[in-house]
Formats: C-alpha cells, sequence, structure tokens
C-alpha cells in the first residue's frame, strides 16, 4: 500500500469513535431510507466498479460504502445527538457522491475521478447576482452571500468563472495547451470531463478594487487571506491549497472557490483537512 494510502488509512482509523459511531448511525439510517430500487442498476454498478478509491473504503467502513452505493440522501438525517443535548443537527455524510446522481454537494473530481458522463451538466442553474456567472442555485445563492458580506469587510470581489460546459473546457484546455504545452497546461486547466467548474459547484473570484486584476497577484491579497478564513462560513472550501499539489494535481488556487454546503465545509475545517481528497479519503490524484 502506499504511503500516502496508509495515511489516510491511519486517519480513518484514528476517529474518534463516538464521532464514527453516530455517522455509521446516520449513514445507516440513511441507506435505510433510500431503497436500492431508487436508483438504476447500472449507476450501482458503474459506482463500485469504475471506483476502486471508495471500493476500498468500503472494507474499512461498511456503512458508508451502503451509502454511496445506494445514493447519498439531499438532506442529512436528523438525529440526537448525545453529546450535545436537545441538538438535532447531525454530521455530514462523508463519503463523495457519484457525478451520475450529483444532486447533492458531495461530488469529488479530480484526474483520477472524471465526471460521469463525461459530458455531464448539472440542472437548475442561477447567475451570480449582478453577473453572467453561472453556478447551481444552491451555490449561487451562498456565492451572493459571501460576495456581499466579503464586500461590507472591505474585500470586496468579483466572480470571474463558474459553471463550465464540457464544451467550453474543451476550448479552455485546448488554449491552455497552445500557450503552456500539455505538461503545464495539466496542472494548470483540467481536460474536459475532468474539471470541477463543469459540476456547477466551482467559483474563481478576483478582487473587485483593482488591486490585482489576475490570478498570479490573487494570493497576496486581502481578498485570499478573508476567503481562507471565512469561506467555509458560506458552504465554500478554498479547494487546490498550497503544498497540496501531490494530493489535487493542480498548483494551488487561492481563487478557486468549492461549494460543499455549510455542514460540509465546517466539517472540512474542523477536520484540517487540506483537500478534499484527504478528507473524504480518497487516493491522491496528482496525474491523468
Ligand atoms: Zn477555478
Amino acid at each position: 500500500m502506499p504511503t500516502r494510502a496508509r495515511h489516510l488509512a491511519r486517519r480513518g482509523a484514528a476517529l474518534p469513535q463516538p464521532r464514527a459511531r453516530r455517522r455509521a448511525v446516520v449513514l445507516l439510517l440513511a441507506a435505510a431510507l433510500v431503497p436500492a430500487t431508487a436508483l438504476p442498476a447500472t449507476a450501482v454498478a458503474r459506482t463500485v466498479s469504475a471506483e476502486p478509491a471508495v471500493a476500498q473504503t468500503v472494507t474499512a467502513a461498511g456503512p458508508e460504502h451502503r451509502a454511496v452505493a445506494l445514493g447519498t440522501p439531499r438532506r442529512p438525517v436528523a438525529i440526537p445527538d448525545p453529546s450535545r443535548a436537545g441538538s438535532l443537527v447531525a454530521p455530514p455524510p462523508r463519503a463523495p457522491e457519484p457525478a451520475v446522481t450529483a444532486a447533492g454537494t458531495l461530488v469529488v473530481v479530480n484526474k483520477q475521478r472524471p465526471l460521469e458522463p463525461l459530458d455531464y451538466a448539472p440542472h437548475h442553474l442561477g447567475a451570480v447576482a449582478g453577473t453572467d456567472v453561472e453556478l447551481r442555485e444552491d451555490a449561487a445563492a451562498a456565492a451572493d452571500r459571501l460576495l456581499a458580506d466579503a464586500e461590507r469587510a472591505g474585500v470586496p470581489m468579483l466572480p470571474r468563472s463558474g459553471f463550465r460546459s464540457y464544451e467550453t473546457q474543451v476550448a479552455t484546455y485546448a488554449h491552455w495547451e497552445d500557450v503552456l504545452g500539455s505538461a503545464e497546461a495539466d496542472v494548470q486547466s483540467a481536460r474536459p470531463g475532468y474539471s470541477e467548474h463543469q459540476t456547477g459547484l466551482a467559483l474563481d473570484v478576483l478582487p473587485a478594487d483593482g488591486t490585482c486584476q489576475a490570478f498570479g497577484c490573487f494570493g497576496d491579497t486581502p481578498q485570499a487571506a478573508w476567503l481562507a478564513e471565512h469561506a467555509p462560513d458560506y458552504g465554500f472550501v478554498v479547494r487546490y491549497q498550497d503544498g497540496q499539489e501531490d494530493v489535487t494535481g493542480y498548483t494551488a488556487e487561492p481563487w478557486h472557490l468549492r461549494y460543499v454546503g455549510a455542514a460540509t465545509a465546517a466539517d472540512v475545517a474542523a477536520s484540517g483537512a487540506r483537500s478534499l481528497e484527504e478528507y473524504f479519503g480518497l487516493p491522491a490524484a496528482p496525474t491523468y
């Protein structure tokens, strides 16, 4: 087993028991609520056969496998948390959602996990307020709140790119391949069908105050610092962080936000994970 995989396995094994039990209960309940017939058999078969990473998690955690195979429910099941008397907040499910059933917000797309189908497009797109940048409606509403609060905090930002279709990504990748060559294009842009932007859950931003008008200078702006601290409050994570190139396959992109929902974003931040791969216990995806 590669060192990284052992490390991730250790992280999983080291989960505090009460938390793990709570998740298991939630996932068992969730699995029980979703009948196997709710999904076409092909979807289940494809999930298991095409995603060895998830299949590995199965042996370590049976309930998580069931949730993956049957589809994660749209709404977390609320059950009482014995450690917080009176609370009805359940922890978010920690299993990625297959793109083919991506009704939720937990799909993980990287160089080893293409969208299924490759030309997948989300339903229910909406524009970020005052722009023609589109995201899935839930992500667009969250982006509106984030951008309004960032402006109030003195770090105004504008969305630059949101949902990009398969066809758009064909053109985007071809452009960078022309400019940079294939090897460099692969660490700065995704091949069509492998872009998080195609999920409608990813948003690129730049400062709106003229201090930095290109992604190259974004990391040094107050906007980047504000996002690193506050993006989880709005359900976003900074998806490609510094020092994670060997895991995510991309150089740091402090401007690229990925919507995962408020509960999961808070849980990612609390876990200390620096990538969705690490958070979900998925293998590193440095290359195609
Ligand atoms: Zn991006």
